[in-house]
């Protein structure tokens, strides 16, 4: 068993009509490793970083059991660096600046022990970087399970649609399903974007729950309904960790065990938005988690007789 997370690791400034963090650490990969390390270790980290990162991050990873080999540490230069401002609804934000910095020219070298893995989670970070991945690994994972945002399609869409071709599951939000497929209608949205690669879709709607789509079948799962929600940012990172994190400790790629996945998913990003960046993910442990799971049987379990 063993699980390759690729992604940015980085500095986020995020503004919420409730508040205002200064800096702090956050990034595609530290959210997912935070939350998959609840179910499987060890989990092989692929990043990069500046010298301006602080190392005391990479070591409480570690301690979860997240090897950092395949993190390259840049003294001279400086971490990726994302500022997002949230509506009043907190289910739709404004990139207000990207920096690339260190992520802008990353090539990544896969460490000797890492050239086996299983499970491969290609979190948010440049579709080149992605694709040299896929390519350095010696054999094709049971799955691959890729999340991607708006700022690559725009920037960078031939590469990504190359990504595409090789992943088996795509995780995504409403807003960047339309984008990527031109299409309003979200049914419409999962046809076409099924023909370029995934055979699994997952789109994420926020407060809304999330869809997955496979061949005919969809399945739905909704959000837990939260009196407060702080800080969404990380959200959909962290319930990729979860996603993954329950199909790797299971080694279950069905569809059936999917749609567990994914409500394991939202429960791991319904602790995320309750405090700013990762704090409320390094609070949590096996008992919150399985409370947390419970109650969102409760929230769908309904007895019908059909007339
Ligand atoms: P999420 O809220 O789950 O969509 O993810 C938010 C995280 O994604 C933040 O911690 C950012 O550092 C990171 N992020 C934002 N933009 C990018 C990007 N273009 N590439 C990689 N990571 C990003």
């Amino acid at each position: 068993m063993s699980l390759i997370v690729v992604g940015s690791m980085a500095f986020d400034a995020i503004e919420t009509p409730f508040g205002k963090s200064d800096k702090i650490v956050g990034g595609a990969a530290t959210y997912i490793s935070w939350s998959a390390s609840n179910f499987t270790r060890p989990i092989k980290q692929i990043s990069v970083v500046g010298g301006d990162f602080p190392l005391e991050e990479m070591k409480m990873l570690e301690v979860r059991g997240v090897n950092m080999e395949g993190v390259q540490v840049k003294p001279n230069e400086k971490s990726f660096f994302w500022s997002g401002k949230y509506h009043l609804d907190m289910n739709t934000r404004d990139t207000l600046e990207t920096q690339l910095n260190v992520l802008g020219n990353f090539d990544p070298v896969l460490p000797e022990s890492y050239l086996d893995c299983e499970y491969l989670m290609l979190g948010n970070l440049l579709p080149a970087v992605q694709m040299s991945v896929i390519n350095q690994l010696k054999t094709k994972p049971r799955l691959t399970v890729l999340d991607t945002m708006n700022f690559w399609m725009e920037t960078a869409l031939p590469d990504l649609l190359k990504v595409l071709e090789q992943v088996d599951v795509l995780l995504i939000n409403d807003s960047e399903a339309r984008q990527l497929s031109g299409e309003y209608s979200l049914v419409k949205a999962a046809k076409i974007i099924l023909k370029m690669g995934p055979k699994y879709l997952i789109i994420k709607k926020g407060e809304h729950g999330a869809l997955l789509f496979h061949k005919e079948n969809v399945f739905f799962a909704p959000a837990l309904p939260l009196e407060d929600v702080f800080d969404p940012t990380g959200a959909g990172d962290t319930f990729a960790g979860g996603f993954i994190g329950h199909i790797v400790r299971t080694k279950d790629i069905s569809f059936e065990n999917m749609k567990t996945a994914i409500i394991v998913g939202s429960a791991m990003a319904s602790f995320c938005v309750e405090k700013f960046g990762t704090e409320r993910l390094k609070e949590i442990g096996h008992a919150d988690i399985e409370r947390r799971i419970q109650q969102f049987k409760e929230l769908v379990n309904f007895d019908i007789e059909l007339v």
